[in-house]
């Protein structure tokens, strides 16, 4: 449909009466052929039907050539245009013209066609009504009274314009439909033209960001109408970012948590500790001081405050308070169990990394190899280490289940599922995280990556984070049962404010 869009970027609307006549001319001039119905079915305005018109009535071409110039549809610029496309259907429309890439100009009307189809329904609508027009001439065209009596006024009657212009749109896509039904090629050569259309488009110019558009906005009223530029070799212009400052208000997030995680251990290591079971308090300890330490590193990166970077630490602490919670509700050897599955597991790595052959292993591979092998702790004369390959510590119930489990399953599908999709790269987090839409039209509206990184700095996220690794300290203490006093000392700086927080590593 590219010719009939090209007509009607530089000659408006009303050119479609022209289009109209030249049918109408085509038809009678080769109804000698007697086929009127295959040649009013080959003239609803693409270039495929164009080409294979003249592939079954020899001669034609030059009939629908004269006829088109005739009637002023085939000015120097769409010729032009038309030209500069390899592989073009019908490619005697450009004239004698040699096939030669597009100038500025070609290209800036390629780009009123595709925005005119796409931002006016009407136009769209004529255009699709081409094969109407073409068959109600040869007298094959059949519709519903209703159909046929509003398109009777089309499209000069204002009053059903838009009525007429939905029916028309919407039958054209049920016409299609039955001629896919027939005949499921029947639309293999247009697709093999639209595939040259766009890879021409993709190496006459080049992708268009928004931010290199911001300095001619106006209002956003000139959001779809973008500079196109022919493709030049010049590099892309990438973006190069300082790190994101640490933000004022968010200064004391780091040294905060620090205060927290120490008064945590303090807190364990002032209380009597239950020796008998080091295994529960090993464990609740480790994964408290684990998410500590992990937020820590965060906290001094605000690059990575934001939903894209550190969705990774959201998850990870709501993983934690699931674990925490869920294990309270087990028998307690469940620590030791979670214990010997992370045991069995270093020992599959241990394993896995035996496979690499022996000259290819350096010194470092060879230490962590051996730590694989102590963490693994096996017993040295007899192999009991159990490897459970299964997904989870608990037997491979999934972390959801946990949830429900522990009464969490709300803050798991708010909190934990949406971060898990960021770090497993789900599409929609990649499409608003890592890419902008192409405003070049040639380029058929795709993505492309942004060039521009996200301002991390969310004070408030990273509030959130240290709020949450609070409030799994207390509750690592709390599933303790760690002495009251000693629980009180260690964070008494955070009820008085005259108390010196603990030292900070
Ligand atoms: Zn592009």
């Amino acid at each position: 449909m590219l010719w009939p869009a090209l007509v009607m970027a530089e000659q408006g609307n009303e050119s479609v009466h022209r289009f109209i006549s030249w049918q109408q001319a085509v038809q009678e001039q080769l109804a000698q052929h007697g086929e009127t119905t295959v040649i009013a079915e080959l003239l609803d305005g693409r270039l495929t039907h164009l080409a294979d018109l003249a592939g079954k009535f020899p001669g034609s071409s030059a009939i629908l050539f004269e006829e088109a110039s005739r009637y002023g549809l085939l000015s120097a610029s769409i010729r032009r245009v038309l030209g500069s496309y390899p592989f073009i259907p019908a490619p005697w429309l450009a004239g004698e013209s040699p096939h030669t890439p597009p100038e500025l100009a070609e290209l800036q009307l390629i780009q009123e066609a595709l925005l005119g189809v796409l931002q006016d329904g009407h136009r769209e609508a004529l255009i699709k009504c081409f094969r109407t027009w073409s068959t109600v001439h040869a007298g094959t065209f059949r519709s519903d009274a209703r159909t046929i009596q509003l398109l009777k006024s089309y499209p000069g009657d204002t009053g059903t314009r838009s009525a007429a212009d939905t029916a028309v749109r919407a039958g054209w896509g049920a016409h299609k439909g039955m001629l896919l039904v027939k005949d499921p090629k029947h639309f293999d050569h247009a697709i093999k033209w639209a595939r040259v259309f766009w890879g021409a488009n993709s190496m006459t110019s080049r992708c268009i960001r928004k931010s290199e558009t911001e300095d001619d906005y106006v209002d956003g009223t000139d959001q779809e109408e973008h500079e196109i530029e022919v493709r030049t070799s010049d590099s892309l212009p990438v973006e190069h970012a300082a790190p994101t400052p640490v933000p004022e208000d968010g200064a004391h997030l780091r040294r905060f948590t620090m205060d927290v995680l120490s008064s945590f251990i303090e807190a364990i290591e002032t209380a009597p500790a239950r020796l008998y079971e080091k295994a529960r308090q090993e464990v609740i300890s480790g994964l408290v001081a684990r998410a500590g330490r992990d937020l820590i590193a965060v906290l001094s990166a605000p690059d990575l405050w934001c939903m894209e970077h550190g969705a990774h630490i959201a998850r990870m602490l709501v993983e934690t308070k699931i674990y925490l919670r869920w294990m309270a509700l087990q028998d307690p050897s469940i620590y030791r169990e979670f214990q010997e599955y992370g045991a069995g597991k270093a020992k599959l790595y241990a394993r896995i990394s035996d496979e690499l052959p022996v000259k290819a292993r350096t010194d470092g591979f060879r230490e962590a190899a051996e730590e694989l092998k102590r963490l693994s702790h096996n017993n040295d004369v007899v192999d009991d280490r159990v490897v459970d390959t299964r997904d989870t510590f608990a037997g491979g119930k999934s972390i959801r289940a946990m949830a429900d489990e522990a009464g969490l399953l709300d803050l798991y599908r708010q909190a934990y599922s949406l971060a898990s999709g960021v770090t497993h790269s789900e599409w929609w987090s990649v499409e608003t995280h890592a890419m902008e839409p192409c405003l070049n039209v040639l380029h058929g509206l795709h993505l492309v990556p942004s060039f521009s990184l996200s301002f991390g700095g969310n004070v408030s996220l990273a509030s959130s984070w240290v709020d949450q690794f609070y409030m799994l300290s207390r509750t690592g203490l709390s599933i303790l049962e760690t002495d009251e006093d000693a629980v009180a000392s260690a964070f008494a700086w955070l009820e008085e404010p005259d108390q010196e927080p603990p030292e900070s590593a």
